[in-house]
């Protein structure tokens, strides 16, 4: 097919998956399908319930044949995705308010599941945090499933995709990116919808394809076999480009290949300075499904592992069972690597199950986090309990996020050692103690940071929320997103108090805020004397390659520098023109 016939489309997305690819469109339709409105006779009413159950029991085996095919291997947590689907279809909320509207309203099943889809979708949409928006997709796939059978119309058709396929929906089910997911056969994917959190984005980063989401009105505009270049990265979907834009992207495709081989060479080699300051490079997880890739870019451990994921995504939370089972496994795809735990990260936008609707005026000040354990205890000590139970299966760390005082860490510590003596008593086994810490990121946490060292076994800086609340700056809110500057004095003055506390106190210092992640502050957090970072699996190469290149002594005199500047600006040229000076390539 000539690129030069077809004019060059530009489009602009969300990166959602690191990674330059080039292949061929292969457009997934999923058609949206009409919905018959119908009034019933009182006579039809009873039918039409019996119609209802018989297309939710259909849909109910339907996902846990699914289920079962992608289950095996490293498909369990789309496996889990369907699973939630499974509960949702049988959520009072769903099915008993389907069934009240053909009853009361005598409407047909179909236009009733709609009905009560748009309803439940309603109660998302004032929700601002991104990854319950994205949740109304999962409402959309349920209530589709149930409307085609209820129609009788084909569900889950295998497609065959060509070698070489950049994968272009409007949408995909988990079900599709669950089972595309299995093929070698996808080089990317664009999708007109989706967030970061999206299933598509969470499938591609685990399978480690490049991916944009959020493309607009890509599946539209455009048609299959199109070749179609897109850089995960920066979010851009370039559709049937010219050949010097095509050249550009196969440079940057050699480059990436390059950077890629770069990472899996320097895979098992540690992040130490020419002058011999080690810093420990962890992986940030919210899925199973990531650890591989943590691994094959030479993650030495988790230091992130945001568990709030696994409440999620479902109408109610997961048991204690369940989630010593979800720890466990992760412990044991790990052997002999530290697994850093956080604990429910959960309130403010992220409700789980039938709270999820109820809203606070100010949520990123609100029950969040530490606080919102403390005042569900029942929920926070099924977790604490779950995570002494998995420590007998590895090594592993707990912290809580968002302290904000010691008392917070003194009533935390009390429930888990009340948690460790109730399960203890009652013999079940346990590993050894473990450490527990605090994430430090908010301003007062910084602040009292040498009054909270010497009860925390360690510091791990969320840097995502301390820059938000220290900067005061929403970190979702677009129109100030410019304001948010990892580099602003009052940040640096804050890691460094942060750091000095853990030094006097003799307690590992680590960062897991996605600055820890780029390259481009790596020298100044070595200055700072971080000893630990964490950061997703494709961060680890370039952050490693620039740890391994520099001298700490260098890092301190361009800190010494930095901390006599004031605005954010001068420090970042200042921080740019050392780093260029100095790594240039390797920056690039
Ligand atoms: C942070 O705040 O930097 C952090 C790592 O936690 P989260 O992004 O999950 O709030
Ligand atoms: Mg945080």
């Amino acid at each position: 097919m000539s690129t030069l016939a077809t004019p060059t489309l530009a489009l602009k997305g969300i990166g959602a998956s690191p990674g330059i690819a080039l292949g061929r469109a292969f457009l997934v339709d999923r058609k949206r399908v009409r919905t018959p409105k119908l009034r019933l006779g009182p006579a039809e009413v009873e039918p039409e319930l019996l119609r209802m159950k018989t297309a939710v029991d259909l849909s109910d085996h339907q996902l846990g044949a699914l289920k079962h095919q992608i289950g095996q291997g490293d498909g369990h947590d789309h496996a889990m995705i369907l699973e939630a689907h499974r509960l949702m279809l049988r959520d009072p909320m769903f099915l008993d308010e389907v069934n009240k509207l053909i009853s009361t309203d005598r409407i047909n099943a179909e236009w009733a599941v709609r009905r009560v889809a748009r309803k439940i979708k309603h109660m998302f949409d004032n929700l601002q945090d991104e990854y319950f928006r994205e949740r109304r997709a999962d409402v959309d796939y349920v209530a589709d499933r149930v409307v085609r059978n209820l129609l009788g119309q084909v569900v889950d058709e295998e497609v065959e995709l060509p070698p070489n396929s950049v994968v272009v929906a409007h949408d995909l089910s988990p079900a599709e990116a669950a089972v595309m997911a299995k093929t070698s056969r996808v080089s990317g994917f664009v999708t007109d919808l989706g967030g970061h959190t999206s299933h598509t984005a969470i499938v591609a980063r685990a399978r480690q394809t490049p991916a944009v989401v959020g493309a607009g009105r890509a599946s539209e505009q455009i048609s299959p076999g199109d070749l179609v270049a897109l850089d995960g990265t920066r979010g851009l979907v370039l559709v049937n480009p010219t050949p010097e834009q095509l050249a550009l992207f196969e440079e940057a495709l050699r480059r990436h290949e390059a950077a890629e081989q770069t990472a899996l060479a320097l895979k098992d080699l540690p992040a130490v300075t020419r002058d011999g300051w080690r810093v420990k490079l962890l992986g940030n997880m919210e899925f199973a499904e990531e650890i591989p890739a943590l691994l094959d870019h030479g993650a030495e451990g988790v230091g992130l592992y945001r568990t709030e994921f696994l409440f999620l995504d479902r109408p109610t939370p997961p048991t204690e069972e369940e989630q010593y089972r979800a720890y466990r496994q992760v412990l044991e795809a790990l052997p002999n690597q530290l697994v850093t735990f956080r604990t429910l990260d959960m309130g403010g936008d992220k409700m789980p199950g039938a709270r999820r609707h109820e809203r606070e005026p100010n949520p990123a000040l609100g029950l969040r986090a530490i606080r919102y354990c403390l005042s569900h205890r029942e929920l926070f000590r099924s977790q604490l309990r779950a995570l002494l139970r998995a420590s007998a299966h590895g090594h592993l760390r707990i912290m809580f996020p968002l302290v904000s005082g010691l008392s917070e860490l003194r009533e935390a510590r009390t429930e888990l050692e009340a948690c460790r003596s109730d399960l203890g008593r009652a013999g079940v086994p346990l590993g050894s103690r473990f450490p527990v810490g605090i994430m430090v990121e908010t301003p007062s946490a910084a602040m009292i940071a040498d009054r909270l060292a010497p009860e925390a076994d360690f510091f791990s800086v969320g840097t995502n929320d301390l820059i938000q609340y220290s900067l005061a700056i929403d970190r979702h809110n677009r129109d100030v997103a410019y304001l948010y500057k990892p580099l602003h004095l009052s940040v640096l003055r804050s890691l460094q108090r942060i750091v000095t506390a853990a030094r006097d106190a003799n307690i590992p210092v680590a960062m897991c805020g996605e600055m820890a992640g780029d390259p481009a502050f790596a020298l100044v957090l070595v200055a700072l004397g971080f000893t630990e970072l964490s950061m997703t699996a494709g961060q680890i190469p370039p952050v490693k390659q620039i740890i391994r290149a520099c001298s700490r002594a260098q890092g301190v005199l361009l800190l010494e520098q930095v901390m006599a500047l004031t605005t954010a600006e001068e420090i970042e040229r200042c921080v740019r023109n050392e780093m260029q000076r100095c790594f240039g390539d390797l920056q690039s």
